[in-house]
């Protein structure tokens, strides 16, 4: 008898039904089981984990955080203006 955990390793490496019939004695029911079980799982991901929440925004006084007000066409917040011209004197003064 395939534990879940067995069969979902087959699946990942792309094994077929036949291969995890005869080598992990599962049966048709258990591995279609599972297979729905990961789609499930895999469905649940897609709605839940948006990529872009994933990378942490820059804070504002960055000059990242400076661009992201232009590129959205904002007016830079206080904050933002001092940040990136400090950082753009920085850059001058390493430059020169
Ligand atoms: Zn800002």
């Amino acid at each position: 008898m395939a534990s879940r955990l067995q069969i979902e390793y087959a699946i990942a490496r792309g094994r077929t039904l036949d291969w995890m019939v005869e080598n992990l004695g599962a049966t048709a029911k258990q591995i279609d089981d599972t297979v729905r079980y990961l789609d499930r799982l895999n469905a649940e991901k897609d709605c839940q984990i948006r990529p872009r929440s994933r990378v942490p925004r820059k804070p504002h006084g960055t000059s990242a955080a400076y661009r992201r007000h232009m590129r959205r066409g904002e007016t830079p917040c206080d904050e933002c203006r001092v940040g990136n011209a400090l950082a753009r004197a920085k850059y001058r003064k390493k430059a020169a």
